[in-house]
């Protein structure tokens, strides 16, 4: 309790009086504290301030600045004019909540944390755009819950997440380290692909540095090795299921599939659970269920009932809300696929229960940003989810409040009500250790600023104003250029599903003779790129939330080489042969028209085989052959119509084109339509 000596307003006996339980001696003769005018006191409220058990009834809460200065019974409490009064009686005053697992990208979402009372995110994919957000909210420029990021994800070659920073060899893991400590990231987080050294260097080299591992269980390290080497936290109860199969039972190799999964359920054995928790207790190892995470995807076999019972969702675009539901669907998840879902979902459920009911440190967070998790409004259903599996709420709560804080090695700094502490705090109108949290609360406090009710609905309200907008990504930009003479241009929609999750614009024209296609493309939610192909000669960038990639083609003496860098600023050099008879094929529709330039004179029956050399650039780079193979069906509507199947690297992808118009073409595929926009300003 140094802390009270500096904020307890030189009142020694404010900090006997301070939050603990209802069992602690009351200090002999207290003397009263007074606040100073321009505090904020919250009156004659019920203070549940997770230092230990239970509640304070009947308490005053002084707010200076963004800190608490004083916690003490209301008699005890002077207060001057000039104070702001927030009235507290028949409420309850708790610490802001913690959602220690998010991926966050957009400014909205902080807002949304905030709403929700999530007052702290630990962000587990960093890049500089989270480095500034966490000054700016340090600052008080910008509103939003405290942050605290990983770096960029790290992994083997090749990574799961393009953009990732790649660890092949242990001699490069200091160096991977110093360069995200020296950005200012806050803690190292592994993926899935490391190799077992590669990630004993990465453990050895946080460790000498001071970062911490907080991550997934990577394929070939296992949760053993995650354990040996301390990793202080391990996210989505990561290989638990496969550390209950005993030792000897043959499994096919991990690879992160649902077949492996469905393998792993049908030979583990619960009576490992105790072992392994207390394996984990010894280690040190935090764990961070992410129980909601899964539980949307299996509820994905109903998209619109879960559409229905996640009360946020109309506060994301439409265009995201769309890709959730598409991403997860196209590849054709089978009933028994969802079944596997919800058979992990129990395990996972009894698994956290059981390190609850150990004191196994655990960490409440939530993935926002996969599919259908909120932010904000998840963290809510992750704590229901804990309750559900059997966990006492008044200790679900303490890990998302108190626990987070003590996690992140500052256990007076945030997470507790008492003097010294951030004043982040939600004020409500349900007893939070008997009931579920109201979604908004009465008001929060963040960093010693007051928002309520009203204020956090307003905010609510703009931001499902504008996610109910359709996105046009070129507001107020002007037309792409042409180069030289243009021959045509169009805009398109790519659909999924009858919702728009993305629009290109493409130029076609002619200068020195050659013919060029320049096109836009904004993925909405995921990435934008503009590209500018010409026959011999093509550019090519791309950005992934702030993240750029920056590539160059050229054919020369029968070889397309490329250049640039990717994602994370590494330097990209490849080339290729080019084909007998290849066209360098732009991305897109901007490939699109140029296969539909190449198909007049084509009667319904015909056949015809095109190959194209494609540059690959998301989600990983690269130089790909693609052949084509035509056929011109009965014409639509007085459209030409054909459908192609395009083979490349041995997988074979059939869609279907339809001529519109002169040399603008409409390309379908069974789950992304892409059409005109016809009149579309360009
Ligand atoms: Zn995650």
């Amino acid at each position: 309790m140094k802390s009270c000596a500096v904020w307890a307003l030189g009142v020694a006996s404010s900090c006997a009086a301070g939050p603990s339980g209802p069992a602690a001696p009351a200090a002999p003769a207290p003397s009263p504290i007074a606040a100073r005018p321009g505090d904020t006191a919250i009156t004659d409220v019920t203070v549940v301030p997770m230092t230990g058990d239970g509640a304070l009834a009947h308490h005053t809460v002084v707010i200076r600045g963004d800190r608490i200065v004083a916690v003490a019974p209301d008699a005890r409490i002077a207060l001057p004019a000039g104070t702001t009064m927030i009235a507290g009686a028949g409420r309850w005053l708790m610490p802001g909540l913690a959602d220690m697992h998010v991926h966050t990208w957009r400014d909205d979402d902080l807002t949304m944390f905030v709403a929700a009372g999530v007052t702290t995110i630990r962000n587990m994919w960093g890049i500089e755009q989270h480095l500034a957000w966490r000054s700016q909210i340090a600052r008080g420029e910008r509103l939003g819950p405290t942050i605290v990021t990983a770096g960029p994800l790290i992994d083997g070659d090749p990574p799961d997440w393009p953009g990732s920073v790649v660890l092949q060899r242990a001699e490069d893991a200091d160096a991977i380290v110093a360069a995200q400590q020296a950005a200012g990231y806050d803690f190292l987080k592994p993926v899935n692909q490391l190799s077992r050294e590669a990630y004993e260097a990465l453990a050895a080299a946080g460790e000498r540095r001071g970062m911490v591992l907080a991550g997934h269980v990577p394929y070939a390290v296992g949760l053993d090795g995650v354990l040996a080497a301390h990793q202080r936290s391990i996210e989505h109860l990561d290989h638990w299921l496969a550390a209950l199969v005993p030792p000897g039972a043959s499994l096919p190799p991990d690879d992160g599939s649902l077949a492996h999964d469905r393998a792993v359920l049908a030979a583990l054995d619960p009576s490992r659970l105790p072992g392994l928790i207390a394996r984990t207790i010894a280690a040190g190892s935090w764990n961070c269920p992410t129980l909601i995470a899964l539980d949307r995807v299996a509820g994905l076999d109903d998209a619109g009932a879960l559409r229905r019972r996640v009360p946020w969702v109309d506060l994301v675009p439409a265009a995201v809300r769309a890709r959730w539901t598409a991403e997860l669907q196209v590849p054709g998840l089978t009933a028994e696929d969802f079944a596997t879902f919800h058979a992990i979902n129990a395990h996972n459920a009894r698994i956290a229960a059981a390190l609850a009911a150990a004191g196994a440190p655990l960490l409440v967070g939530t993935d926002t940003g996969v599919a259908f998790v909120v932010p904000g409004e998840a963290l809510h259903d992750e704590i229901e989810l804990f309750v559900a599996a059997g966990v006492p709420r008044p200790q679900v709560l303490r890990a998302a409040t108190a626990d987070a804080w003590r996690y992140l090695g500052q256990p007076h700094e945030a997470g507790v009500i008492e003097a010294g502490a951030r004043a982040d705090l939600l004020l409500v109108a349900s007893d939070p250790l008997r009931a579920p949290l109201p979604l908004v609360p009465d008001g929060v406090m963040v960093r010693g600023r007051w928002l309520p009710r009203a204020d956090l609905e307003a905010r609510l309200a703009e931001i499902a104003r504008r996610a109910a907008q359709p996105i046009d990504p070129w507001n107020g930009a002007p037309p792409l250029a042409a180069d030289g003479r243009e021959l045509s241009r169009a805009r398109y929609h790519k659909a999924i599903a009858d919702a728009v999750v993305g629009q290109e614009r493409v130029v076609v024209s002619i200068a020195g003779g050659k013919r060029i296609i320049a096109g836009q493309l904004a993925e909405l939610g995921e990435y934008e790129a503009s590209y500018r192909f010409g026959p011999d000669a093509a550019e090519l960038s791309s950005t992934h939330h702030t993240m750029r990639l920056a590539l160059a083609g050229k054919i020369a003496a029968g070889q397309l080489t490329v250049t640039g860098t990717d994602l994370s600023g590494k330097p990209v050099s490849l080339n290729a042969p080019v084909p007998a008879g290849a066209f360098l094929s732009a991305p897109s529709m901007g490939g699109a028209i140029q296969l539909a330039e190449r198909l007049a004179g084509m009667r319904p029956g015909n056949r015809r085989e095109l190959t194209a050399l494609a540059i690959d650039y998301f989600p990983a780079i690269g130089i790909a052959p693609v052949h084509y193979q035509i056929e011109r069906q009965p014409d639509r509507d007085g459209r030409p119509r054909f459908t192609v199947a395009a083979v490349r690297s041995g997988s074979r992808v059939t869609s279907e084109l339809v001529i519109d118009g002169g040399s603008v073409a409409q390309s379908t595929t069974g789950a992304e339509v892409t059409t005109r926009v016809p009149g579309a300003r360009q």
